[in-house]
């Protein structure tokens, strides 16, 4: 007992001894070195500072003990990630794909021998790994891709074609997703997962994209034609499907991790910015607008706050997530959402200033947009989490969504606070935009829960105040807006009595 106790305090020692340095070596590359002045507006990343960054070791917090990492607790994880962000959300995004999209997936589901031989490539060479689901013609309907895979010499043949791989080009390994070719020529229903080592042949990149931000991380088109042995096949204990929906409920939890450092920064940066910018004789911060938009942006923080110490209680390695999408889809699009409006209010605070290419403002709105799209476009999580609210109130006999709310474990807190507005009963046949309306309000509302949790830890009151107050009017709006939203339908063509010139009154 004692020899475990002392071994656990030596393993948070090191993580603390790590973290502390990690911050440290991060500020003096990001902020003090004169030779990384404007990275973030030059494509890729300075080998020195590669080298430098990699050196603290990040990815160990990743890896399990046994494998030579810290272990793999989540909160460590999400507090390396929101380090990382805070001084650069592409890096963190860097360490993210590695974290959540390759190790996590390689430690839960690898061959035991392979995933040693793996990571120990990851603790001692700082190897980098990456994940490829999407494809060209198949992105958000990523379950039927065209890759595909057929057994050959004690292994698996892989082709087909995959673009916009977090680290095209420089990952040392690869997950590959495919479809197994049956006789007949058509391919299976299940997804299955393999690793690729770059060492080997068969992912080539066609293609470099110019991709808009993130310039930190290269993306493109990779055409794939890879053997790989049959021990790198991933070992789904169920279908591999099952498998790919605990992945990545898995990724989305830890959003948080990388948004964290994000937010703070800009709630930091924007708050110093109104307190020392004066217009009219008086500083930013005397404008009542200009509270508001400080107070929401410091809401997103709070908010994030409360996802982050929510997934490091319900996202251990060990756990299994696959049936976690409420949760999972509430808090990643929830809190892409807060991420780009949080830099929106912040190039609008900052004014013309922000708009330099190389000033935080402007590029965080660049960079945290793809947030909102990959791993799920938020559109389609908000209403996969209507579809699923529904169906659950379907099975329970309820169609008041107070009377739901209040039952429900991840909303029944916040279900007090928004009563008068969620007294209403749902109609089960929503149409697919007040599905993505209603999706979004009960993400803020298990967000909101999440918010009073942590309050109830003793968190910074003044905060918990506001973010409930604000979600709350947030809350209100979604729900009217799924009321008024009307059933209007696109104009396919607009040639006919389409150009105002034409009536103007001479
Ligand atoms: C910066 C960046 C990093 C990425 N990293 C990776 C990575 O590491 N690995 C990887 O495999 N992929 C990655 N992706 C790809 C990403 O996951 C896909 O872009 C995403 O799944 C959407 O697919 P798509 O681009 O083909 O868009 P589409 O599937 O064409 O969808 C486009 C839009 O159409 C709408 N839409 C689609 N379907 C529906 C529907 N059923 N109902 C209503 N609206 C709908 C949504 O608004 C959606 O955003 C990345 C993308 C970006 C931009």
């Amino acid at each position: 007992m004692q020899l475990d106790q002392s071994s656990t305090t030596n393993r948070h020692q090191l993580y603390a001894d790590f973290i502390t340095h990690y911050r440290t070596v991060l500020n003096k590359l990001f902020r003090e070195s004169q030779n990384h002045r404007n990275v973030s507006v030059k494509r890729g990343i300075p080998p020195m500072m590669m080298r430098d960054i990699m050196q603290c070791h990040p990815l160990n917090v990743f890896i399990s003990e046994e494998h030579g990492g810290f272990g793999g607790e989540v909160r460590e994880c999400l507090s390396m990630l929101e380090a990382s962000s805070y001084e650069s959300l592409p890096l963190s995004l860097m360490m993210g794909i590695n974290g959540a999209l390759f190790i996590q997936p390689v430690t839960r589901y690898a061959h035991t021998n392979v995933a040693a031989t793996v990571m120990e490539r990851f603790t001692n060479e700082h190897a980098m790994g990456g994940l490829m689901i999407t494809e060209p013609g198949y992105g958000s309907d990523a379950l039927h891709m065209q890759t595909c895979f057929q057994n050959e010499n004690n292994g698996y043949r892989i082709k087909g074609t995959k673009h916009w791989g977090g680290l095209t080009g420089w990952a040392d390994y690869w997950l590959l997703t495919a479809r197994r070719q049956k006789a007949d020529g058509t391919l299976a229903r299940d997804i299955d997962f393999f690793i690729h080592d770059s060492r080997n042949p068969g992912v080539e990149v066609e293609e470099y994209f110019d991709n808009l931000g993130l310039y930190m991380l290269p993306y493109g088109r990779n055409k794939i034609n890879a053997h790989v042995p049959g021990s790198f096949r991933l070992q789904p204990p169920s279908t591999g499907i099952k498998m790919m929906l605990d992945m990545l409920h898995r990724s989305r939890l830890q959003f948080p991790g990388m948004a964290m450092g994000f937010l703070r920064r800009i709630m930091d940066d924007s708050l110093e910015h109104v307190k020392t910018r004066n217009v009219g004789g008086k500083s930013l911060l005397h404008y009542d607008q200009v509270k508001e938009r400080i107070v929401r942006i410091q809401s997103w923080f709070t908010s994030c706050s409360a996802m982050c110490n929510y997934t490091s209680e319900h996202a251990a390695i060990t756990k299994d997530l696959s049936l976690e999408d409420v949760p999972a889809n509430s808090i990643k699009s929830v809190v892409t959402d807060m991420m780009q409006d949080a830099s929106q209010s912040f190039l609008q605070l900052v004014g013309a200033n922000g708009y330099r290419m190389d000033h935080m403002a402007g590029r965080g709105i660049i960079d945290s947009r793809p947030f909102q799209i990959f791993e799920g476009s938020n559109d389609i999580l908000y209403q996969q989490i209507t579809e699923s609210v529904l169906k659950k109130m379907r099975k329970a006999g309820l169609t008041s969504l107070y009377d739901y709310l209040k039952s429900y474990e991840l909303t029944s807190k916040a279900s007090e606070y928004i009563k008068k507005y969620a007294d209403v009963t749902i109609d089960q046949s929503l149409s697919q935009r007040k599905q993505v309306i209603l999706g979004k309000m009960l993400g803020y509302t298990v967000s909101m829960n999440m918010v009073i949790q942590l309050g109830e830890r003793g968190f910074n009151s003044h905060l918990i105040h506001n973010t409930l107050e604000i979600l709350t009017t947030d809350i209100g709006n979604l729900l009217e807006a799924v009321h008024h939203t009307g059933e209007t339908i696109p104009a396919e063509s607009i040639d006919q009595d389409g150009d105002w010139f034409g009536f103007v009154k001479a």
